[in-house]
């Protein structure tokens, strides 16, 4: 994580397991004296008065759901394949298959070698794909990802503005989703192990 002041792995240093009987059984918040790592991570990605900000903004693609949970499949996907039309990108789904709301979102990522023993996410992805195509994308607990989204990087100009029209330049699939909580079980951040999906639409370029 680089010169990160905050933990980013909060789980493997919980201690609250070791305190048992202390514990308050009806506590909801953070006591006052712990670090509120929702706040922590919030002045990471944007900054504050002592720290430059190190998020990045991007796009969420969320996948829409119908009234019964379900995704929701594009018109363009073909009744005897059940395969988007590739070539001729869908305006509707851009060959995702599903219809998907789009969201801006402020993320922190980092790459994942493959030999990284903590990514056994990795394991899951296919073979083929460059290590520097599989990355970890923190985001705010409010985010609440889908395994199903996308995140996908937008282009920016030499001083990081985005550039308008916005250029989408990667998509990424999601591998894993892991909440990261703190002793008192509240999700204080997401870890996305994803994976650059190969099949960025021409749509979308
Ligand atoms: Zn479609």
């Amino acid at each position: 994580m680089g010169n990160s002041r905050i933990n980013l792995y909060p789980a493997e240093t919980a201690t609250s397991i070791n305190r048992g009987g202390s514990l308050d059984l009806w506590a909801t918040n953070a006591s006052g004296n712990e670090i509120d790592l929702r706040d922590e991570f919030h002045k990471f990605l944007y900054g504050s008065g002592s720290e430059t900000a190190k998020g990045q903004r991007g796009i969420l693609r969320r996948m829409n759901v119908d009234d019964d949970g379900e995704l929701v499949v594009c018109p363009c996907v073909s009744d005897t394949t059940l395969e988007p039309d590739l070539d001729n990108p869908c305006p509707y789904c851009h060959s995702e298959r599903y219809i998907w709301t789009e969201e801006w979102i402020v993320y922190y990522c980092t790459t994942i070698g493959r030999g990284d023993k903590k990514a056994n996410a990795v394991d899951v992805f296919p073979a083929g794909i460059y290590a520097d195509e599989i990355k970890y994308f923190y985001l705010e607990h409010g985010v609440e990802p889908s395994k199903v989204d996308k995140i996908i990087e937008v282009d920016r100009d030499v001083d990081g503005n985005i550039e308008v029209p916005i250029v989408r330049v990667a998509k990424y699939s999601i591998g894993t989703i892991e909440p990261m909580r703190s002793d008192n079980g509240r999700v204080e951040f997401y870890r996305i192990a994803a994976v650059k999906d190969q099949r960025l639409a021409k749509w979308d370029q």
